[in-house]
């Protein structure tokens, strides 16, 4: 079966790729000749999926799958959340992201936090929606080196490594987008 992945993001496509049986065949956005940027006007991180998916279905035609992801931190009421790309700036800049991230936490109790994300499917004329959670916490300062965006300052529920001191299997077994695509497979494999 061929589904395309409507993500420009090449460490997230690698990430997924490793996680599909072999009898998908994922194709990228480069694949299909889509080259501009999908639009990612909605105010909730569900709608995002669902926008980036149509998108891929009405302009090329293709089976497809999109997901967005945020992260919400409690002390913040759910911020960066939807905005959690471009929360220091349009520059989309993941060191700026969690600069703000630590100081708007210098002062606060908690720093519980979870990543969720949720994954779009246009499969034949049908949509559904997949969701992972991942709960955890916002750590005091960056540790580690592996992963992007927030990875150095996210740690999860009872582990001891922060999302970028993992390596892609590990983060793999616990992380929002591997349950949430676990969802998916468990369907696509229906
Ligand atoms: P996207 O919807 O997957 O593009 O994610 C939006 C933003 O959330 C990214 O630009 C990152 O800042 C952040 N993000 C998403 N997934 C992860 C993750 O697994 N680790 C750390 N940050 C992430």
């Amino acid at each position: 079966m061929e589904l395309v992945f409507a993500t420009h993001n090449q460490n997230k496509f690698r990430e997924i790729k490793a996680l599909l049986p072999s009898n998908i065949t994922l194709m990228s956005l480069s694949d299909i000749g889509c080259e501009e940027d999908i639009p990612e006007t909605g105010d909730t991180i569900d709608e995002n999926a669902i926008l980036k998916a149509e998108y891929v279905r009405n302009n090329y035609g293709y089976d497809c799958f999109a997901d967005d992801t945020g992260l919400e931190i409690e002390a913040l009421a759910g911020a960066p959340g939807v905005y959690s790309a471009r929360y220091a700036g349009e520059q989309k800049d993941d060191q700026a992201n969690i600069q703000k991230v630590l100081k708007q936490l210098e002062e606060r109790d908690s720093r519980r936090a979870r990543f969720k994300t949720v994954i779009a499917l246009n499969l034949k004329g049908n949509q559904n929606l997949f969701t992972g959670i991942c709960e955890g916490h916002i750590l005091k300062e960056k540790r580690g080196i592996n992963g992007f965006g927030y990875d150095p300052i996210f740690q999860a529920l009872n582990s001891q490594y922060s999302f970028a001191e993992m390596n892609l299997t590990e983060k793999a077994r616990i992380s929002h987008r591997s349950k949430a695509f676990r969802e998916l497979m468990a369907y696509l494999s229906k």
